[in-house]
């Protein structure tokens, strides 16, 4: 019954058969897994594809040959023989090149070599306690020769600076093989030439005066294109031509306040020796005419820069400029952008500095500490009033090295770079506030108005007019 009904199953008839699919080169079987139906028909045949294949990649494979490299050399017996003497035969061949050599029957010893009488020698004075001292007594000399040519240099009121170059003379070799100073010349500092001689057992000293010309030096040009270039086209170094920039960014704005018209003049230290050797010294004296604005004549005054132009009225003013709290470039300035942290645009309040992690800040100004703390997300934050309702603020500080009430003067150390606080990497978060409001620092001044003495304010006409004048 069962059965029966299965071959009723079978015998319906077969309805809408598909044809058989046409064979596509899709339906070939190549990649048979050699792990699975081992020595089945169809492991044997995926065996052989994976011979055939490497037998494919064997017959394309470029052949292996041996590479031809340098021949070693190989000479008769003569030829081998000269080469080595000349020493350089050939390493293959089993050259001595490099081995020393015995002497042959040729040679025969001195009877006696030659002795130098004299040495000349120049030298430098080494850095430390080196001194003349040392430089002889390095150089061969009798101590005892060496001390008392010191101590005659010394005589003279000169100490001898690292790197002062002597020349001198040294006599025979003694029994010791030290040899005496017979003769020494040096120059102690620019304007002494010093000289030694072999009197008798001792030795004697005579000094010679070099002129020096002290009168300082005048530099003077139009601003033109750019003021920096043109302090340097006019004759200024480098050096001077940022002391020159950083003396009048104490009264006025570099970047705008001045014009192409406008006329600069510096004067700087300047020592001229007679034997050539020139030595300009810092500045003295920064001066600028403008064709817009007040002219500026500013001088070193107590240390510091005091314009002696603005003096008419009952003294000249003081200008301390601000001064930046770390050595390091601004990497974000005062204004609107977008914040890293908490991904909307406002306004930042102040300057950042890319400084790195325990850089020393300063404080900006004199003042007084107001707080030293943590202030949210501005971490670890110091605060110092600096009177006229001028605040500075430096944030995100690693460590802080001041305490609330201290009083602190410009460029003291009030703490470190860090990166407390909201903030993505180190750096310093610089404010200035006025009366509580946020200010650009960059237009910031402390200015501190006449803390010099009335009485002074002649002095220094007279001396802007001497540095001027002559
Ligand atoms: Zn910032």
């Amino acid at each position: 019954m069962f059965q029966s009904r299965i071959l009723a199953a079978d015998a319906a008839p077969l309805v809408g058969a598909k044809p058989a699919p046409r064979p596509s080169w899709r339906d070939l079987d190549l990649t048979v897994d050699l792990g699975r139906d081992l020595f089945s028909a169809r492991w044997w045949r995926g065996l052989g594809t994976l011979l055939s294949l490497v037998a494919f990649v064997a017959w394309l494979a470029p052949g292996l040959e041996p590479l031809t490299g340098p021949r070693a050399e190989w000479f008769d017996a003569p030829q081998a023989e000269q080469w080595d003497a000349l020493g350089i035969g050939g390493l293959a061949a089993g050259s001595p090149t490099g081995l020393p050599m015995a002497e042959t029957n040729a040679v025969t010893p001195l009877a006696e070599a030659p002795v130098r009488t004299t040495v000349a020698l120049v030298g430098a004075i080494g850095p430390g306690n080196d001194g003349l001292t040392g430089l002889l007594v390095r150089s061969g000399t009798v101590a005892a020769d060496a001390a008392r040519a010191e101590a005659l240099v010394r005589s003279a009121g000169r100490r001898l600076a690292p790197g002062t170059m002597v020349s001198f003379t040294l006599g025979a070799s003694l029994a010791g093989g030290a040899r005496p100073l017979e003769q020494l010349e040096l120059q102690a500092g620019m304007d002494l030439k010093v000289r030694l001689a072999r009197a008798g057992a001792g030795l004697a000293m005579s000094t010679t005066a070099i002129a020096v010309d002290r009168r300082p030096l005048r530099i003077r040009g139009k601003v033109g294109d750019g003021l920096y270039w043109s302090l340097r086209a006019a004759g200024a170094s480098p050096m001077a031509a940022a002391q020159y920039l950083q003396a009048i960014a104490t009264q006025i704005e570099v970047g705008s306040g001045v014009a192409q018209d406008d006329r600069f003049t510096l004067v700087l230290a300047n020592a001229r020796a007679a034997t050539g050797e020139v030595v300009t010294g810092p500045l003295l004296y920064a001066g600028l005419e403008r064709a817009m604005g007040a002219p500026l004549q500013l001088v070193k005054w107590n240390g510091q820069w005091i314009d002696a132009a603005s003096s008419t009225s009952a003294a000249p003013r003081v200008s301390s400029g601000i001064f930046w709290p770390v050595q390091a470039p601004i990497t974000s300035t005062f204004g609107m952008r977008f914040h890293p942290i908490l991904h909307y645009a406002r306004m930042h309040k102040g300057i950042d500095f890319g400084a790195h992690y325990g850089m020393p800040i300063a404080a900006a100004a004199e003042g007084q500490v107001i707080q030293a703390g943590w202030a949210g997300g501005y971490g670890q934050q110091v605060r110092i009033a600096h009177g006229n309702g001028l605040v500075t603020s430096y944030s995100h500080m690693s460590r802080m090295a001041v305490a609330p009430g201290t009083l602190v003067h410009q460029g003291q150390l009030i703490g470190f770079v860090g990166s407390t606080g909201l903030s993505t990497g180190p750096h310093l978060h610089f404010e200035t506030l006025r009366n509580g409001e946020a200010v650009n620092p960059m237009g910031i001044r402390f200015v501190s108005a006449a803390p010099v003495n009335p009485g002074a304010s002649a002095a220094i006409r007279a001396r802007v007019k001497e540095l001027l004048g002559g």
